[in-house]
């Protein structure tokens, strides 16, 4: 199996550097070598997988909430009919 090597210095050691680019709305990780500092890829700071999951909860909750709003102007709507 191949391995990754650095295009620069030839080392395979590599970390992950979180960066913060100017003009950027977020925030970004960097793959670099770790001997050089030469970026070799760049990753999503936050795990778009993870964001997904936590917005569809929040959207879940919502639509029970919105559902429940629903009935309980139905029951004040039936007893206004009433009146
Ligand atoms: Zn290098």
């Amino acid at each position: 199996m191949a391995t990754t090597m650095c295009g620069k210095c030839g080392k395979r050691s590599f970390e992950i550097v979180e960066i913060s680019p100017a003009q950027g709305r977020y925030k970004h990780n960097v793959i670099q070598c770790s001997a050089c500092g030469t970026p070799i890829g760049i990753t999503n700071f936050q795990n778009l997988g993870t964001l997904i999951d936590q917005q569809d909860t929040k959207i879940s909750f919502l639509i029970a909430q919105t559902e429940k709003i629903e009935s309980l102007l139905s029951e004040v709507l039936t007893h206004l009919r009433r009146q």
